[in-house]
């Protein structure tokens, strides 16, 4: 497809609500057999200043710990099990066929990787790292409040890698965490399961099926 005089090279797709139904990061937590509603409370917490981000992390992590979950064996599995949206697979490999894919998600790095691998996508980043110790218990995690900021930060260092021109790329995203991504690039899909008006304000289409991009790309 072209865009302008350049023709598009690269779909960028978000992961939590685009390509899956769920936000990662509470079915994370109640994967583990702790509290979504717990883990629900202490992000509000953080979100309104009541707890600091050290505070916050240490109080997740430690949520996390106590199911005895937390180690890279158990949570690859559970990732491993998780569906993606039933249109997922048909639709990639649809567009696998004429485009370079990369995705970019604020959820934790091993799942963006387990999702990236059951897509055949050679191309991802995660906002938030995860790290282990030397036995693969979960120890800390490197997340970033500005989520759409981190995104467009990885957009970038993904064109230079490639040699791309910001034209030459679209992204297919469903929320708050994309809006950057949206407002930079000239051809945006938004899903839209949820609507998000500011989202689609700066969205070239919307859909609600994933398969829907058959007929745009
Ligand atoms: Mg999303």
């Amino acid at each position: 497809m072209k865009n302008g005089e350049n023709e598009i090279d690269t779909i960028i797709f978000d992961v939590d609500g685009t390509l899956s139904e769920e936000v990662s990061w509470l079915k994370l937590t109640d994967g583990l057999g702790a509290s979504s509603e717990t883990h629900a409370q202490i992000f509000a917490k953080f979100k309104n200043g009541e707890l600091k981000y050290p505070e916050a992390k240490q109080k997740l992590i430690s949520l996390w710990q106590e199911t005895g979950n937390a180690n890279k064996g158990y949570m690859e599995d559970m990732f491993r099990s998780w569906n993606l949206k039933g249109d997922a697979v048909e639709t990639m490999e649809y567009l696998k066929a004429s485009y370079r894919i990369c995705l970019m998600s604020g959820a934790v790095d091993l799942y963006v990787k387990v999702v990236a691998e059951k897509l055949g996508i050679d191309h991802w980043y995660a906002n938030t790292e995860l790290v282990w110790d030397e036995v693969g218990n979960l120890i800390d995690f490197h997340y970033f409040a500005d989520q759409s900021e981190k995104k467009l930060e990885h957009f970038y260092e993904y064109i230079a890698k490639f040699g791309l021109l910001t034209c030459q790329c679209a992204v297919v995203g469903d929320g708050d965490s994309d809006i950057a991504l949206f407002r930079e690039l000239p051809f945006g899909v938004a899903v839209n399961k949820q609507p998000n008006s500011e989202l689609e304000a700066l969205a070239t289409r919307t859909i609600s099926d994933l398969s829907e991009l058959q007929g745009i790309f």
